[in-house]
């Protein structure tokens, strides 16, 4: 399948937009068209697990790839989550499931995409690297970074340099990334905020004078970050995969509709389910999710994307971005697949932080979408609630989505089954969910574990349990200018 470019420069194979990250344009890749589910493929994909139906779904985009191959790829990711189950549905109520993306070895769902997307590249790398070696730039809001850290950790042929916000994700998330290990893995601090890590990361990306002294020093680009087709990709699967399960356990039948509700950043997950929609999977709302910095509530609701505004730091550090990326991709879908309409927006956006899209003059479709947003207290009060009802514990991330959600159905009564998506283990932020139970500010992390643990009896994770006794390697913090200069020195170490 060929991949074009939202702003309009020359398609490629799924395995070069996967190497290559980003457009030479500053566009995103997306499938020239979507691949159908067909009637017999659903039939077929509810008897297969997993790792099976990742393969079946992956190798529709992916058709250089044999079967077999992605197969093997999609097995050696997914038997690194818990039971080889990278997407259980857990059954809440009968009217609405949870879909725990937490399982994989860093605890984020970024896990799903981010354990298979160097089996992907390496597979791309030997058809067209040129022997170069690939460095990955990362920037991260706090979960994309470790699990591209322990994704790429000693693959061959590649490094990888991630910068996240110094006081900007949560105090565990920066310590899993602090102790990474592994003889290619980078990490740097940087003085601000998670819109300012991607906006460094993405102009080294197009600027093509430091494209060109990688090249002299034998490296070409390419990202772990969701603005890559091959973290969104893996990302469909769990969707049709929820999908099926619950057919499969009889709560519907198949063609059923059902709504998903995605906590939202950087619109990757979401998108992922858009896309899951356009191969025909039967969705009648996407419900997006996001924090006090709702930039998407207001986008969803009047069609103004405003990043003009003040960013919170919230206790869904994940969630804490003004400047959504992948809504690139879907204005692409919303301006009927023209790259002058993206072009024109990006623009906007790049000149003033804001753009509009009249609603009334794109397709009904769109109204797929209804955002909702979550103050800190609502947050809070979502997790506190749902553990007293359901028994259950919510990360902060997943608490978005339920306050959300609840808003949702107060709202219109919707009697469509929903499945929210959990994207974090609840102990990556301990100390907020535990304040959030008992309103107790246990500041050392590793009490707020064990307290929180005492408190819910939920089982700590080996990953964060081991995290006390391991060695801090990356402890750099630097001025956000200095990214670039940073990275040269990295390389040239490295020589
Ligand atoms: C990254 C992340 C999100 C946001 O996902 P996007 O794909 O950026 O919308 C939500 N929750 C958690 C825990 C995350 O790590």
């Amino acid at each position: 399948m060929e991949f074009i470019s939202t702003r309009g420069s020359r398609p490629v194979t799924g395995e070069e937009a996967v190497l290559k990250g980003i457009a030479e344009d500053g566009g995103l890749y997306v499938p020239s068209s979507f691949p159908e589910l067909t009637r017999e493929e659903m039939e077929n994909m509810l008897w297969m697990d997993y790792s099976e139906r990742a393969a079946c779904i992956l190798c529709k985009f992916f058709d250089e790839i044999p079967e077999a191959e992605m197969k093997s790829y999609t097995d050696r990711a997914y038997s690194r989550f818990t039971d080889c189950e990278p997407a259980p549905v857990i059954d809440i109520d009968g009217e609405s499931y949870i879909m725990e993306l937490f399982h994989g070895p860093t605890l984020a769902f970024k896990d799903v995409a981010l354990t298979l997307l160097p089996h992907l590249m390496t597979a791309a790398r030997k058809k067209f690297s040129n022997g170069e070696k690939t460095l990955i730039l990362v920037a991260t809001s706090g979960d994309t970074g470790k699990a591209a850290l322990e994704g790429f950790k000693d693959v061959e042929g590649t490094e990888i340099i991630v910068f996240y916000p110094s006081e900007g994700v949560s105090e565990l998330q920066k310590l899993q990334m602090q102790t990474t290990t592994g003889s290619n893995t980078h990490v740097v601090g940087i003085k601000g905020n998670f819109d300012d890590a991607q906006t460094g990361v993405k102009r080294i990306f197009t600027d093509p004078d430091y494209i060109a002294r990688f090249k002299e020093m034998g490296y070409s680009l390419s990202s772990a970050n969701s603005i890559n087709w091959g973290r969104l990709a893996p990302q469909i699967v769990y969707y049709v995969s929820a999908y099926l399960d619950l057919v499969g356990a009889e709560q519907i039948d198949m063609y059923d509709k059902i709504n998903f509700v995605v906590p939202t950043g950087n619109f990757g997950n979401i998108l992922a389910a858009y896309y899951a929609y356009k191969m025909g999977l039967p969705i009648g709302k996407l419900i997006v999710a996001s924090n006090s910095n709702d930039v998407l509530t207001e986008f969803f609701s009047d069609g103004k994307y405003d990043s003009n505004r003040p960013f919170h730091k919230t206790m869904s550090p994940s969630m804490d971005i003004l400047v959504s990326s992948n809504l690139e991709r879907l204005l692409f879908e919303m301006g009927g697949r023209d790259p002058a309409f993206v072009r024109e927006k990006m623009s906007e956006l790049k000149r003033f932080g804001m753009y509009s899209v009249d609603f009334d003059e794109i397709p009904e479709e769109f109204s797929l979408f209804e955002g909702y947003s979550a103050t800190e207290e609502d947050t809070a009060s979502a997790i506190d609630n749902f553990f007293e009802t359901h028994d259950y514990l919510l990360d902060p991330h997943t608490a978005v989505a339920v306050s959300a959600y609840y808003d949702y159905l107060t709202e219109t009564g919707d009697p469509l089954k929903t499945v929210i998506v959990s994207t974090a283990s609840p102990y990556k932020f301990a100390h907020d969910v535990y304040r959030s139970l008992t309103g107790s500010d246990e500041r050392d992390p590793f009490m707020a574990i064990k307290r929180l643990h005492g408190y819910s009896g939920v089982p700590v994770p080996d990953e964060i349990a081991s995290l006390k006794y391991k060695e801090l390697i990356h402890t750099d913090i630097i001025e956000k200018e200095e990214m670039p200069e940073k990275i040269f020195g990295i390389l040239t170490q490295n020589e």
